[in-house]
């Protein structure tokens, strides 16, 4: 491959939106007579509604077909086919790998994958590394524990399918991957937000300078933090690299990324991927930028257990401008704003944890972790924001607070009780940092 081109594949990431549409049609068609003729769960579903694979010929058509939810695919796990249940499209002994969700939002969800699914992932991965300037000349860390978590698996087969040279950094601590990155010279690497900044720390702690450190660029997944403009200021000033997001998920695919024009949003791999916006309200879907929806996904190209229609519950919405970089791939704007069950009402008020991410990250003197909490004192809802100050601030407590209050009132129209702790007190995490609590719906 020519590593001076741009686009992984400079055919379907420029193709008009026209054929774009046209190519995701007829997928979509294909896709569902898929998962009707081989998945039970699937056709009786669909069976249940009313439509069969020949009643798909318009996009209101696609619009009919119901939507999937988590904890439908819960259900059917471990029945037969053991340990899948009646999704499953292919035989089981085409399945080649086994993967799990997370497990944040309860019972994690098993995701079979034949083989030509898993160079699927990778091929999806090519196009997110490539458009954020991986080149065969980089060598690759992955700080990453390698486990049934889908996570950062195929972006390491990815890099290695466009010839970068691969690190994997297993089993190894934080230390002992920090040393690793300096003695290899690694040029770029792959991370959750919160373990880059994580990591940025305990260098500084080890006497290292990251800044220093030949890392150029850093991909990220899992939380949203990439797409939060403070929160990527602070990732990419730490290690003096660019900073580039990724959104995928283990039932769907690696369906958007970041490319290196960093327009403030990701594109969605619309070759691969169908997304719709549903209004939360109506039900409607979506067309105009600027009105945040959640997120309907199809994948439209994966086939041991399909992605049709699938209720993702991230909240996102379209963007004004089409991307500088020239790829037709349509832009979400802002990336993830979040999950549609945390964005919840607080006296009446709508309220994102992203925009409280914002404010904290972009405040001078605060440390990266934070926590929210909401809940009730008699029938008022109260949010507790708590954060730490780092040392050399410590004299300048109250402009800090002044600060964060007024901020806060401007992004979220909302007040909130300050709590400053120690640096390093606040909860750390490796993975999938759960910052927002909302103790309302705990009780
Ligand atoms: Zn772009």
């Amino acid at each position: 491959m020519n590593t001076e081109q741009i686009y992984y594949n400079p055919v379907l990431e420029t193709l008009p939106r026209e054929r774009l549409k046209q190519l995701q049609f007829k997928k979509f068609q294909q896709l569902f007579r898929w998962g009707y003729e081989r998945s039970r769960f699937h056709r009786a579903l669909y069976d249940q509604a009313g439509i069969r694979p020949e009643d798909i010929r318009t996009w209101d058509d696609i619009r009919r077909v119901p939507k999937v939810e988590k904890s439908m695919m819960r259900d059917i796990q471990r029945k037969d086919p053991f340990p899948y249940g009646d999704a499953l499209c292919v035989p089981l002994e085409e399945v080649t790998e086994f993967r799990q969700t997370s497990g944040t939002t309860g019972q994690p969800v098993y995701q079979p994958d034949t083989w030509q699914d898993w160079e699927w992932w990778a091929e999806c991965w090519s196009y997110i590394l490539w458009a954020q300037g991986y080149r065969p000349r980089d060598r690759v860390f992955l700080p990453f524990g390698y486990n049934v978590f889908v996570a950062f698996w195929a972006g390491h087969y990815a890099a290695e399918k466009i010839g970068c040279e691969v690190v994997p950094g297993g089993v190894l601590d934080t230390q002992a991957r920090i040393l690793k990155i300096q003695e290899l010279q690694a040029t770029a690497m792959m991370a959750t937000p919160t373990y880059v900044l994580g990591m940025a720390d305990t260098a500084r702690k080890m006497g290292l300078a990251p800044e220093n450190m030949t890392v150029e660029k850093i991909t990220c997944a899992g939380e949203p933090g990439a797409s939060i403009l403070s929160t990527k200021k602070r990732m990419e000033d730490a290690w003096a690299a660019k900073v580039y997001d990724h959104a995928g998920a283990t039932e769907i695919g690696a369906w958007s990324y970041e490319c290196t024009a960093q327009p403030g949003g990701l594109h969605v791999n619309e070759a691969f991927f169908l997304v719709e916006i549903e209004d939360m309200d109506t039900g409607e879907i979506i067309e105009e930028p600027g009105r945040r929806g959640k997120m309907i996904i199809s994948a439209l190209d994966r086939q041991a257990q399909p992605c049709i229609r699938f209720d993702s519950k991230d909240v996102i919405e379209w963007a004004e401008d089409p991307c500088p970089c020239g790829r037709t791939f349509r832009l979400i704007k802002g990336g993830v704003q979040g999950r549609a069950d945390d964005i919840t009402k607080v006296k009446g008020v709508l309220l994102s944890p992203g925009a409280i991410e914002e404010v904290v990250r972009g405040t001078e003197g605060l440390g990266d972790e934070f926590q929210v909490v909401v809940d009730k004192v008699g029938d008022i809802d109260r949010i507790t924001l708590k954060v730490e100050v780092v040392n050399e601030y410590k004299q300048r407590k109250q402009e800090i607070e002044r600060h964060l209050k007024d901020q806060l009132r401007l992004k979220t129209n909302l007040g909130y009780v300050l709590e400053f702790h120690e640096p390093g007190t606040l909860p750390r995490y490796e993975v999938k940092a759960r910052r927002f609590q909302d103790l309302r719906k705990e009780h």
